[in-house]
């Protein structure tokens, strides 16, 4: 059928790649017929010409190595339509004041969660945090610019082995630069910020703003919380000399 085809062309199928790749597995599995529809779309408007690896597997979500219609490298970030997760993702869109309308069909709430990452992304850049910029979003598709050279840029928890204490002090700096700016200037907080979801580049960048949400949300602040602490007890076992937590928390809450 005309939609197969697509999908067929989008993984490469019809020519190098084999049927029993781990990129045709996974789309096997995870590729349904919102999905399906959803990328044939984007390939028609030449967002996304075709999908050639397997990126990282999520419980909510999958990322892929693309390239777009001009050869451009581009990462394809694809919420699961079905998710175990329902529940949690329901709880934080309905705590986001800037989310209207809450679908009851889990389909179309995912797409409602991909929408509100595509827009913090948005808003992150405006006040010039390094994310990987939006190109576009549909349904449960997110499109982004790809972070890495040949290879995807490591997550910061990938290279910690093989990072100097002066690596560390850098990259604490850059992260609690990042919290400042995005409270202060965005009244913004990323809510999952982590040594999973940085990615060492040059300069580093930051990744995975499906949770991120701004101060008005009654939430923000126990996100807020959650984020500084990570980041200092993180950075603090790596060895560097942190600031205070409660003293640092007081600071931007008060600000
Ligand atoms: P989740 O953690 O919810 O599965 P993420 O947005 O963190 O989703 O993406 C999962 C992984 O995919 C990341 O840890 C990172 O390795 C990779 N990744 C995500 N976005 C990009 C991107 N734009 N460029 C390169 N790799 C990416
Ligand atoms: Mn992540």
């Amino acid at each position: 059928e005309f939609i197969e085809r697509e999908i067929e062309e989008v993984l490469g199928l019809t020519e190098r790649r084999e049927k029993d790749s781990e990129l045709y597995k996974i789309a096997n599995e995870v590729f349904d017929r919102t999905t399906k529809e959803t990328l044939a779309y984007l390939h028609r408007r030449g967002k996304i010409e075709s999908l050639y690896g397997v990126i990282s597997t999520g419980k909510e979500a999958n990322v892929f190595a693309g390239i777009d219609s001009e050869g451009n490298r581009i990462a394809v970030k694809i919420y699961r339509t079905y998710t175990t997760e329902f529940r949690r993702i329901w709880e934080y869109l309905a705590a986001d004041p800037r989310v209207g309308y809450l679908p009851k069909d889990m389909r179309k709430l995912v797409f409602v969660w991909t929408r509100r990452e595509y827009k913090n992304l948005k808003r992150a850049i405006k006040y010039a945090v390094r994310v990987p910029e939006p190109i576009i979003f549909r349904n449960n598709v997110l499109v982004m610019e790809f972070i890495g050279d040949e290879l995807p840029a490591p997550r910061l928890k990938d290279v910690e082995r093989e990072l100097t204490k002066v690596d560390f002090e850098e990259l604490y700096a850059f992260t609690m630069g990042v919290i400042e700016r995005l409270w202060k200037r965005g009244d913004m907080v990323h809510g999952d910020l982590s040594e999973y979801n940085i990615l060492i580049h040059e300069p580093p960048v930051v990744i995975d703003w499906s949770q991120a949400t701004v101060k008005r949300n009654k939430m923000s602040v126990s996100l807020l919380r959650r984020d500084l602490r990570n980041v200092i007890n993180y950075f603090a076992r790596k060895g560097v000399s942190v600031d205070d937590f409660e003293e640092k928390f007081r600071e931007l809450i008060e600000s």
